[in-house]
């Protein structure tokens, strides 16, 4: 009997299909959980930095800008609204001081990125000479010659047609729209800065500009979004035409607005849509998207032409590459350790200025944590082949995992065929929910973050 087998899994004996949407988090962005990671171990980064740079691992920058014009209500990220251009200034300063020392190190030394991303907060929010300037400074450390792909994430309400050229210019190839919903008194009453006019201003111009891989980010089940203004938003989007829609489900971590409201009024259910409606409502985009000629690539993603359209940080990230995390709140995974910054913009800023670590918490993983982490991120792929990880890891996932898959099966989630693990459209709605029990027994019922 395997490790994870020896407890009984209780998520799983938990067969209700709805449920009213409750404060915590839902998504699982990565593995272990945040809580174990922690700050005595940084020091496994030193280590990782001073030894020699590997020769077949894919390196990927990030780089934070914590910045937004408004934050949004169901925002669980650390934003600033009010800062200065100055201010702003001497943050980009810091992140790249910060990048400087990491590039110096011997196990970064010679590496050239194979992807960037811009992610934030609301990387559009620089201005035009900012954005020249940071880009600049980070492709005199690492040449992006060899990238595959840069992601900037932007907020439609801060693109203009000046704006738009300059990102193209300095190399973006995934231009990501945070979109959410097209209604405007939605966008308004969950605290969204941009409206309606400015999303279509903004994707009419950068679809002009020919950038390669355009996204739109859609979120099913924001306050106030009825089944009707839902279908009127899937419909939106399919006639947009754009190469990748990202649609998640919302959910209302405890330090957002909705959850401080949510206790000030002694509620236990957030005023949003239940799961089983948030599912329903994905589903039904997933339908109209495949109708419109689309291919459902993940549980959140519909793409235009999966042959010609890849999302690179993402499937490097889920199979191992290094990332090197810049700016504040940055995650990152250096040679098999996670690590995060501190995730506030003054400490952050005066720990570099400085000479100090930004690192406020690492987590060194084992083999086999590094086998569950690869195997329930890719599960979100909605398919999985066990000999992959037989060939990668030597762990046979249908004898190991058999308890979680078998369950599994019975419900009506998964498929299994011939080298083949099938997340139906029923199992891939909710893969969240499920990936919890394939982690390993001490992390299955702690603290996620
Ligand atoms: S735009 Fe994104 S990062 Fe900024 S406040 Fe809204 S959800 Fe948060």
């Amino acid at each position: 009997m395997s490790a994870v087998d020896e407890i009984p899994l209780t998520h799983l004996s938990d067969k209700k299909s709805h449920h009213a949407t409750e404060a915590g988090n839902y998504f699982v962005a990565n593995y272990p959980p945040f809580s174990f990671w922690q700050k005595e171990q940084a020091f496994a980064v030193e280590k990782v930095l001073d030894s020699p740079a590997p020769k077949d691992i894919p390196l990927g920058l990030y780089f934070h800008i914590p910045f937004c014009r408004k934050r949004c209500h169901f925002c669980y990220f650390r934003v600033y609204t009010d800062k200065n251009a100055s201010e702003i200034r001497r943050y980009i300063h810091a992140g790249m001081e910060e990048f400087t020392r990491y590039a110096a190190r011997p196990y970064l030394q010679g590496r050239k990125p194979h992807f960037v991303y811009f992610g934030g907060g609301t990387p559009s929010y620089l201005s035009v000479p900012q954005l020249q300037e940071l880009t600049s400074r980070m492709k005199d450390l690492m040449p992006w010659d060899e990238c595959q792909e840069v992601a900037f994430e932007a907020e439609p309400g801060t693109l203009n047609e000046k704006k738009l050229e300059a990102i193209r210019e300095i190399g973006v190839t995934r231009l990501s729209l945070g979109v959410e919903h097209f209604e405007d008194h939605i966008l308004e009453s969950n605290g969204r800065a941009h409206r309606s006019g400015e999303i279509d201003r903004a994707y009419r111009f950068a679809r002009s500009l020919g950038f390669e891989h355009i996204n739109i980010d859609l979120i099913a089940g924001m306050m106030n979004d009825t089944t009707e203004l839902w279908q009127k938003a899937v419909a939106k989007a399919v006639e947009m035409q754009p190469d990748c829609v990202t649609i998640y489900q919302m959910e209302v971590p405890y330090n957002t607005g909705i959850y401080k409201q949510m206790k000030e009024e002694g509620k236990v259910t957030a005023p949003v849509a239940d799961w089983e409606t948030k599912r329903a409502w994905v589903s039904y985009a997933f339908d109209e998207f495949v109708k419109a000629g689309y291919t459902v690539t993940s549980a959140y993603t519909v793409v235009k032409n999966p042959d010609k359209i890849k999302f690179v940080y993402r499937d490097a990230l889920w199979e191992g590459a290094d990332l090197l995390p810049l700016g504040v709140a940055s995650f990152g995974h250096l040679g098999g350790i996670h690590l995060q910054n501190q995730a506030d913009i003054l400490p952050y800023i005066d720990t570099i200025e400085k000479g100090g670590s930004a690192i406020f918490r690492a987590y060194a993983t084992s083999p086999e944590e590094r086998f569950i982490r690869e195997f329930i991120l890719k599960l979100k792929l909605g398919h999985s082949r066990p000999s992959y990880y037989k060939a990668k890891f030597g762990e046979d996932v249908l004898t190991r995992f058999a308890p979680q898959l078998n369950w599994m099966v019975q419900e009506g989630f998964a498929v299994i065929g011939d080298d083949q693990i099938t997340l139906t459209r029923d199992g891939l709605l909710q893969v969240d929910r499920l990936l919890h029990e394939f982690f390993m027994p001490h992390h299955r019922h702690a603290r996620y973050t």
